[in-house]
């Protein structure tokens, strides 16, 4: 929750104790530029004991509520009919207002058994940005993926608040181009994870839904991120000031004619879900879910999982739960700007992206500088953070390298995870190095996987800028 301090200053505060810990450790830097190495200077490498803070995804790795922990305690294993699987589907009704629950096992899975079920080779799918599982699926089965995002959505430096509405020209001039038979669905993501948790305004939406509904076309909400959604919302649209969290979420999915999630993100679990009011698709995709994630009382999750999403849900109702994460990248963004460091504005909801584009101007797009600031950061902070920039990219059809357009070192803030002076030593660490970034030489792959590279791919420092900047970082603060 947000409290004003006498000095006139508003700071996030935690709304909740800690009462359960888990011990972190802080290891020196040499060892740090061990870990970096044997990692290939790729975050996905490290293994955890040696990291101090872990920033790569907010998937999964949200502090779970003494509530949702106790009731895994209740949960009812049974293959067939589980008393878990009704909580779970009487919260998704209360909160989300759907009649029809489908599980999957997380929300991937959601997205194969909707691509499978509704998209022919040809499709094409709008969509206000991709996200990388989405659009794999969706292309998988012959479909073409749209992003059609405002042109305001690239920018790194915006005061626009709704960075994650889709462009309503270009998205009726694409109904025209293919004819709406050929547009399955519309896909609008609650909070677009790759281009920094932005927004899409209620506004959008029903313009979307409008447009959609003209040609017959359903629309679908991957609501991952949801309550994120809705504080923003509130926070920034006029007319939503008084409403409360459950309001908002209740009018996006009203407009919803089907709604897909990863309970890794809002639900603060692990586990997945497709909901909706419409009985002919629920009667479409039911058969389809025992034989690819399990029967349609569990869906490929553990009962404890879905004891704990159904109370996940309601949490994320509560002002100060769906605020928890978006107010510390908020506080995060704007103290890394006091000290000049660029990031992305405004901030969104999942994470603190700085900007490795203006912080290494010295570098081109194919020394790799996002990935050679997530390099440097773990190495002056034990910080992991998460490249998304031309290390992310896939090589096009004559096997060259493509350019990103954006180059950005993401810090994820789970939810509920870390404090306050977690997030100061992070902002004091990250304004050292951008003090020393002259430092900050590129990348070469010495290994390179053919798809997904940033997963599994392998670098070097050029020039060993590593070493020279551990040695600056060890005459200013020695080993740690
Ligand atoms: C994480 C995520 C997914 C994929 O879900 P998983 O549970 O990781 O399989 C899909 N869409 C969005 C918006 C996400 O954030």
């Amino acid at each position: 929750m947000l409290i004003k301090l006498s000095d006139g200053r508003e700071i996030p505060v935690e709304s909740h104790k800690v009462r359960i810990v888990q011990k972190i450790q802080l290891i020196p830097v040499t060892e740090r530029l061990r870990a970096i190495e044997e990692a290939g200077y790729n975050t996905f490498l490290l293994r955890t004991r040696d990291l101090f803070m872990d920033m790569l995804t907010d998937s999964g790795t949200n502090a779970m509520s003494d509530n949702q922990l106790a009731s895994m305690m209740v949960a009812d294993d049974a293959y067939a009919g589980s008393e878990s699987f009704y909580k779970l589907a009487s919260a998704v009704k209360d909160v989300f207002g759907f009649e029809y629950s489908l599980p999957a096992h997380q929300g991937r899975a959601a997205e194969h058994l909707l691509a499978k079920l509704f998209i022919k080779p040809g499709d094409a799918i709008p969509m206000n940005y991709h996200f990388t599982t989405t659009k794999v699926h969706f292309e998988f089965l012959g479909g073409t993926v749209y992003e059609i995002y405002t042109d305001e959505a690239l920018k790194t430096e915006s005061t626009v608040p709704f960075k994650g509405n889709l462009d309503l020209n270009k998205f009726q001039d694409l109904i025209k181009r293919y004819g709406p038979d050929k547009v399955p669905f519309v896909r609008m993501e609650a909070t677009t994870n790759l281009i920094g948790g932005q927004p899409f305004s209620l506004q959008n939406l029903r313009d979307v839904k409008e447009i959609a509904t003209k040609h017959g076309i359903p629309l679908f909400v991957d609501g991952s991120l949801i309550s994120e959604n809705a504080y923003l919302i509130k926070q920034r649209e006029p007319g939503y000031q008084d409403k409360s969290i459950q309001e908002i979420i209740s009018e996006i999915m009203g407009l919803a004619d089907i709604m897909y999630l990863s309970a890794r993100k809002s639900c603060s679990v692990r586990g997945g879900l497709i909901a909706t009011n419409n009985k002919a698709y629920y009667d479409k995709i039911l058969p389809w879910l025992p034989v690819y994630e399990g029967f349609s009382t569990y869906g490929g999750m553990s009962t404890k999982e879905i004891e704990a999403m159904a109370v996940g849900i309601r949490e994320m109702t509560d002002v100060n739960v769906a605020g928890s994460s978006v107010e510390f990248v908020k506080y995060f963004a704007e103290r890394l700007i006091a000290k000049k460091v660029p990031v992305v504005t405004p901030p969104g909801g999942l994470g603190c992206h700085v900007d490795a584009k203006r912080f290494l101007p010295h570098l081109t797009s194919f020394q790799y500088p996002a990935g050679a600031l997530t390099a440097a950061i773990y190495l002056v902070s034990g910080i992991r953070s998460m490249e998304r920039g031309t290390v992310s990219m896939e090589r096009d059809k004559d096997r060259n390298e493509v350019a990103s357009d954006l180059e950005l070192a993401r810090l994820a803030v789970p939810r509920r995870v870390y404090t306050m002076s977690h997030i100061e030593f992070a902002v004091d660490r990250i304004s050292w190095l951008y003090q020393h970034r002259d430092l900050i030489k590129g990348l070469t792959f010495v290994e390179e996987p053919p798809v997904l590279r940033f997963f599994f791919g392998k670098m070097t420092a050029q020039e060993q800028w590593s070493r020279k900047l551990m040695e600056a970082f060890q005459s200013d603060f020695g080993e740690v």
